[in-house]
């Protein structure tokens, strides 16, 4: 009855937790994807006023001019070329409108793993084939990590910095040697840098600056705490992006309109205030796991990624949502199951509560 591409999709790591989690009264939950703030009240007013004026149709596939132009000026400001710029419905319908324009079956796609877990699942959705980097211990993306992966047939690279779920970011120097590394071979890079405001300790660098055949994708999910809005961008060359929202028209058809309105407005006063916050917490969680458990402190994101005492993630996860607190297993991200991810963007009071749990069953 069901067509073969389901079944290459498989949900069973993530539905485990949440069977497991489904008695929990009130958990301790650091699950979680998306920041604790809520959407400012100038940017809440800007999309109502919209929403008021009846700015509720269709907009362009492609997304409002000016939204389009402000995106463009944005990165020309930090001085990169985008090429041609749409809007998408989120950083997920960029990420899948791009793959279904560039992937063929059986071509490759590299993914540094631990990865995003839509990555993996798109990929094999469109018949094309994962092959997985190891980065582990450190989870760093470096040119001499990805040379050994490269064959014929890759097509793709998916770069996403920070990272989901370790924290891990690339220095502008990391991106400018991984750069150079598949310059001789032009395949597409995929840039994600939806955690792009995240970045705690070095100013974040884009790959695009010094590779062209690259698509950035970002939006304002994660930043301004939007991700039910669908508000996303994709940039890069233009005979790419064209076919990319060819397909828009056909899917997603454009990004929530008085999302676009609010995004102009979020553009031109970004929410950066929550950073040094989430710095803060970033530290609180590095620095109450680093004495039991073997942990890479994250430069981004607000995800940490330690290593399960005794090695096995799965196995401690189970233990961690018997004792009322909801993290994930780092199987779900990675080929490997020895690692788990918690996210820090909670209250100061569930952080210390998860920690003490975490510390108490290690
Ligand atoms: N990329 C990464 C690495 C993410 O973690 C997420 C959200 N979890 C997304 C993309 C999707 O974001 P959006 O809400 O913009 O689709």
């Amino acid at each position: 009855m069901l067509a073969k591409r389901v079944h290459e999709v498989d949900a069973s790591g993530i539905r485990k937790v949440f069977d497991l989690a489904q008695d929990l009264k009130n958990p301790v939950d650091l699950s979680i994807g998306q920041p604790d703030f809520d959407v400012s009240v100038p940017i809440k007013e800007e999309a109502k006023s919209w929403i008021d004026r009846g700015f509720n149709k269709y907009t362009v596939t492609q997304g409002i001019p000016e939204l389009r132009e402000k995106v463009r000026d944005m990165y020309a400001k930090d001085g990169i070329d985008t090429g041609d710029v749409f809007i998408t419905s989120g950083t997920s319908g960029g990420l899948l409108l791009a793959l279904m324009t560039l992937v063929d079956p059986g071509e490759e796609v590299l993914i540094p793993d631990p990865y995003f877990v839509m990555y993996k699942h798109l990929v094999k959705l469109l018949g094309g084939v994962p092959v997985y980097v190891d980065t582990y211990p450190d989870f760093k993306v470096t040119a001499a990590r990805l040379e050994k992966y490269i064959t014929p047939k890759t097509k793709i690279l998916l770069l996403n910095t920070p990272a989901n779920p370790t924290g891990a970011a690339n220095s502008e120097e990391e991106l400018k040697e991984i750069a150079a590394l598949v310059k001789p071979f032009n395949f597409t890079v995929l840039f994600d840098e939806i955690y792009r405001v995240f970045s705690y300790d070095m100013k974040p660098g884009n790959i695009a600056k010094y590779y062209p055949n690259t698509i950035i994708l970002n939006g304002l999910s994660k930043s301004e705490a939007m991700t039910g809005w669908r508000l996303g961008w994709a940039c890069g060359p233009k005979e790419i992006i064209q076919e990319m929202i060819k397909l828009q028209q056909y899917t997603f058809v454009c990004a929530p309109s008085f999302a676009q309105k609010a995004a102009l407005a979020a553009l031109d006063n970004p929410s950066e205030n929550h950073v040094d916050d989430y710095r803060r917490k970033r530290d609180m969680i590095y620095d109450g796991l680093k004495n039991k458990f073997n942990v890479t402190k994250p430069d981004g994101a607000f995800y940490i990624f330690p290593e399960a005492p005794g090695g096995d993630g799965d196995e401690f996860v189970a233990k961690a949502i018997e004792n009322n607190l909801l993290i994930i297993p780092g199987s779900v991200f990675s080929e490997k199951s020895t690692h788990f991810r918690i996210s820090f963007a909670a209250s100061d009071d569930t952080i210390s509560k998860g920690l003490e749990i975490l510390n108490s069953i290690a």
